[in-house]
């Protein structure tokens, strides 16, 4: 068996609202291999944004064990979770979330530089990707003189500025007309096949989700294939 790139292991998490307890997440048990693209289709409120953070080591579960690339990570402090997820991990949001006062460049670049890349070396390479991603010519503009589609190409190049082993996309299209969410969804395939990245997006559009290798949903607080 290949190794995972992402394994989720009986991952469990609860919300409080006021006396009532939420099971949001009960048994979640997941793996994904390098170069597998796997779509996350389930309702508004079943739990998708929960998993994708506690996957992205954005947020602890209440039990269970999140693995990226073998290691695990419950047991590492905030700065190495941190740190793990900077280099392995690429997040792209329903809402593009890109830094207003900055180019699309620059968007691309800080990533980089955060990670402790020369400015020169990190704004090459950004250029690399925007060109790659069709935006070398919006590479100066800021988020707010881009269409919805690029700021969430800019987006994803952002998100795999720092060459991820691992995308999580929450909704990456949900917010995208019907034929903008097609080339955004186009260009992140493109992107996991022609770099084995592996991908867990969630997504409404069964479309899309056909293209990907799997398919999965949640039911009850736990995974089913579909
Ligand atoms: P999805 O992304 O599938 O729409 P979410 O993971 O965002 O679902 O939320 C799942 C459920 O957990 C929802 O009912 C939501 O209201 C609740 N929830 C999410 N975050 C919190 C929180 N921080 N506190 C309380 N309840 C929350
Ligand atoms: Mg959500």
């Amino acid at each position: 068996m290949s190794e995972a790139v992402l394994e989720l292991r009986n991952i469990a998490r609860h919300y409080r609202e006021g006396l009532a307890r939420l099971d949001i997440l009960t048994d979640i048990n997941l793996r994904i291999c390098r170069g597998e693209t796997v779509a996350l289709i389930a309702p508004s409120g079943s739990g998708k944004s929960t998993l994708l953070h506690i996957a992205g080591l954005l947020e602890r579960p209440d039990s269970g064990e999140t693995l990226i690339c073998g290691a695990p990570t419950s047991r590492m402090n905030d700065g190495e979770r941190t740190r793990l997820r900077r280099s392995a991990i690429g997040f792209i949001y329903q809402f593009h979330h890109l830094l207003p006062e900055f180019s699309a460049l620059e968007n691309v670049a800080l990533p980089q530089m955060i990670a402790g890349l020369g400015g020169a070396e990190a704004r090459a390479r950004a250029m690399e990707l925007l060109d790659y991603l069709k935006l070398s010519a919006r590479a100066s503009h800021r988020p707010f003189e881009l269409s919805g589609g690029e700021q969430q190409r800019v987006a994803i190049a952002r998100a795999v500025a720092n060459a991820p082993q691992l995308l999580l996309a929450d909704e990456p299209t949900g917010n995208l007309d019907p034929r903008t969410a097609d080339h955004v969804f186009e260009t992140l395939m493109t992107l996991a096949r022609n770099t084995g990245l592996a991908a867990l997006i969630a997504t409404h559009n069964l479309e899309l989700a056909e293209k990907m290798d799997r398919r999965v949903t949640l039911r009850d607080g736990r995974i089913e294939e579909l």
